[in-house]
């Protein structure tokens, strides 16, 4: 069982607290796409004969490709690889994008779950943001894809923006519960650095929301999603009975994907892979048959780590049995003493043999994550 990741590093503007590599400039998207389409069928080895069960366009903003460039890729996909019947095929796509006879053609290429950056439908932080929507229209695009056949939607929600009352961001978790989606993925504000935030945070004209307005936010992200029946299966994912992203899930469950485009990763459980991120070289290095990627073979402390990174961030956490099985006694033993100290420290749920973050311990979840780390 294997994934396929499509990276698309376009958008037509930068959100102002982005730090993706990301170009507006869109004169090199056919070229990109041919590239694209070299390297599956140059790494179809990577993936073997193992099916293909979720298909990912990810960028950047996917949703600036023509939908005959969309079906142009997943045909040299089905031509090269095996792929599920029941594949989830996903595109992220920016709202301003969402017109009617698009949806369709990208349904009848094959797209069956749509991930919307919708971020607020507050229209005041939208603007903050820097998005290129605004609320007026949000339903309305909603409604288009659900009309053009894909019932399959997730949107990312931003809390913790400063200026976002809990009674505007109250409003926002509503306004996407009465949208008959499936799925949402909430994230905090982060202000990274080269971001247009970063620069007005260094010159103080920025500040960080409380540490208290955070928290409350994701209080209630967490509860009003769970009494419309979403379950909060990852750090910053909810969904509805059926719906998890399984192209996530299969990041967070260890299991083999090959990522294609500019700075895409790949990873088959012994190795890792990163291509190359500038779009130019990218393009010049497939089209002269040169080395356009770096690999590096994971270590058994680099494995154990990552099983930390990817296992503590879901529901289902991680397995104390699985650590003692894979990994040296070293690893073991250093695990088993940090873990004991998170647990009194209630940040940690261990139940027989699975470990879980707790609420306290999600607030703090990178912390944790990095105290259990080994070096
Ligand atoms: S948030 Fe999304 S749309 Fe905005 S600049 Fe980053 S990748 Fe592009």
């Amino acid at each position: 069982m294997a994934g396929i990741y499509l990276h698309i590093p376009y958008c037509r503007s930068k959100c102002h607290y982005c730090d993706f590599y990301a170009t507006s400039n869109m004169s090199s998207i056919e070229k990109l796409v041919e590239s694209e389409k070299r390297e599956l069928i140059a790494r179809k080895q990577y993936i073997g004969n193992e099916i293909v069960e979720t298909i990912y366009f990810g960028g950047g903003t996917p949703s600036v490709l023509s939908a005959f460039q969309v079906k142009a890729l997943l045909e040299v996909i089905n031509a090269n690889f095996i792929v599920a019947l029941d594949c989830e095929i996903t595109l992220e796509a920016n709202p301003e994008d969402l017109a009617e006879p698009y949806l369709t053609a990208l349904r009848l290429a094959g797209i069956n779950r749509m991930s919307i950056g919708i971020q607020s439908f507050n229209n005041e932080m939208l603007s903050y943001l820097g998005r290129g929507h605004d609320n007026s229209k949000l339903v309305n695009k909603i409604r288009a894809v659900q009309k053009a056949g894909i019932g399959n939607i997730s949107i990312d929600l931003i809390y913790g923006i400063p200026g976002l009352s809990l009674d505007n961001y109250s409003d926002s978790l509503k306004e996407a519960m009465n949208l008959g989606i499936q799925h949402i993925s909430a994230y905090s504000l982060i202000i990274e650095k080269n971001t247009f935030f970063y620069n007005l945070y260094k010159t103080n004209r920025l500040k960080e929301a409380p540490d208290d307005d955070v928290v409350a936010q994701f209080n209630m992200t967490i509860d009003t999603l769970a009494s419309f029946g979403f379950s909060h299966y990852e750090v910053s994912s909810f969904a509805l009975e059926g719906f998890k992203s399984r192209h996530n899930s299969s990041y967070w469950e260890g299991k083999k994907y090959l990522g294609v485009g500019p700075s895409a990763h790949s990873f088959d459980g012994i190795s890792r892979q990163w291509n190359v991120s500038s779009i130019k070289n990218y393009i010049l290095n497939i089209e002269g048959d040169k080395n356009y990627f770096e690999i590096e073979i994971l270590s058994e402390v680099d494995r154990y780590n990552e099983y930390l990174l990817v296992g503590l961030r879901t529901a289902k956490g991680i397995s104390k049995h699985y650590v003692s099985e894979h990994f040296n006694s070293k690893i073991n033993s250093y695990f088993l003493k940090e873990l004991s100290k998170l647990n009194s420290e209630e940040f940690i749920s261990v139940v027989d043999d699975r470990v879980k973050l707790t609420r306290k311990g999600i607030f703090v979840s990178d912390l944790i994550i990095r105290t259990l780390f080994f070096s």
